[in-house]
């Protein structure tokens, strides 16, 4: 049987009906008139001023930097408990990271820090154009503080919201915090296109030269004209119906999402030791990835123990991003670490949350989930199969899901 995914594209007949379309319609290429479209109501949906689809949050984050002029001897801050391609991107550019570490409940990079770091590095008189906070696990960082340190020292607020699209925080929605934010449609995302990203901003000067870098930097003249070097970054006509479609499920996607959160929540709610991450506060949160944290000392066994016997029962999951500082790609770059982000690392572990999972594969997971945790912590409380797998909000069901 195939495993059970941490988070498998959701597509459903809208999708189809979407791609079939924009096929029908004869627009191949990149561009055309579903990513025009798939722009708009991203921008209007995040009350945005400007959007440009690309091929990649990847993409997005390398040119984001660029637009602003980011380049070799700058430095910019990110968080260190992310996914690669965020510090890629930075050094795509010619610019170092510098790894932060994180808040320890929260797992999002610690103002705290990052202002000690500014303050360290204005000092010493070295450039920081910018600093790119992540939205881990489809949490929102701390923009409040994050924005208002930025301003003290002159850098501009790259989000990383590749991760968050539907989360939102003091007010507003994940994508327009910042002075510009970046989302991913990668395969595992909320909403995807297969592979595909987006650059937001309210900055015309910026949205338009994000533009003119991912079209190979083209001159607006008939003939071939180039005077920078430029990447070929937009996203497909094709790709971008997918996109529209997804976009349109979002809600519905997102509360199975949180029904997969408020499942695990109410399984471990006995269980010594073991919690969810990011627990508290998560009604802001897009539930992109559940993940629990194992106290092995309470619990009585550790994350790994865990991992292995949902590996074994066909139940994909997978430890927190390791942090970038940990990385030996990233190894020499500058850093400002506490171990918060380590001890998640050791004691984190997602689980399956994705919204395309049936009811069959929800109660899959639960099950193992609750037998591991009966077998190994001496709870039997609250573990029992037949009063859940009856709760028909556990279990949602929905058409399109395979
Ligand atoms: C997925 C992801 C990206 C990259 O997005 P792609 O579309 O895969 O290039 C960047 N940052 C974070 C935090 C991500 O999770």
């Amino acid at each position: 049987m195939a495993p059970v995914l941490l988070s498998g594209p959701d597509m459903s007949p809208a999708e189809l009906t979407a791609i079939t379309s924009a096929f029908d319609s004869g627009w191949i290429a990149p561009l055309g008139p579903y990513v025009d479209a798939f722009e708009q109501q991203m921008a209007d949906r995040l009350g945005r001023r400007h959007a440009v689809a690309l091929s990649s949050g990847t993409a997005a984050l390398h040119l984001g930097l660029l637009a602003w002029g980011v380049g070799p001897g700058d430095i910019v801050p990110t968080a260190t408990m992310t996914f690669a391609a965020t510090a890629n991107a930075i050094t795509y550019t010619g610019a170092t990271p510098y790894f932060i570490d994180a808040d320890p409940e929260t797992g999002q990079m610690d103002p705290v820090l990052l202002e000690e770091v500014l303050d360290e590095l204005h000092r010493e008189g070295r450039s920081v154009p910018a600093i790119v906070p992540v939205d881990l696990l489809g949490r929102c960082a701390d923009y409040t503080r994050i924005t208002r340190i930025a301003e003290r020292y002159g850098a501009r607020v790259l989000a990383d919201a590749a991760e968050s699209l539907g989360a939102d925080h003091a007010g507003a929605p994940a994508g327009k915090l910042g002075d510009a934010a970046i989302l991913s449609f990668n395969g595992n995302k909320v909403i995807t296109t297969s592979g595909g990203g987006m650059y937001l901003t309210d900055d015309e000067h910026a949205a338009g030269r994000v533009r003119f870098l991912a079209t190979q930097a083209r001159e607006p003249v008939a003939h071939y004209e180039h005077r920078e070097i430029g990447y070929n970054y937009r996203l497909s006509n094709l790709l971008a119906a997918i996109g529209i479609a997804q976009l349109g499920r979002l809600d519905a996607m997102l509360e199975r999402r949180r029904a997969r959160r408020e499942a695990y929540a109410r399984i471990v709610a006995e269980v010594p030791g073991v919690e969810v991450f990011q627990r508290r506060g998560d009604r802001h949160d897009n539930c992109w990835l559940t993940a629990l944290l194992v106290d092995s000392e309470k619990a009585r066994f550790g994350a790994a123990e865990l991992a292995q016997a949902l590996t074994e029962a066909g139940i994909e999951n997978r430890p927190l991003w390791k942090p970038m500082h940990m990385q030996p790609v990233f190894a020499a770059h500058p850093a400002r670490i506490t171990g918060a982000s380590e001890h998640l690392f050791r004691t984190g572990l997602s689980l399956p949350s994705g919204s395309v999972l049936d009811q069959r594969e929800c109660q899959k997971v639960d099950r193992a989930l609750s037998t591991f945790l009966a077998a190994h912590s001496g709870i039997t409380k609250r573990t029992g199969r037949g009063r859940r797998s009856a709760d028909p909000d556990l279990y949602p069901t929905e058409e399109g899901t395979s």
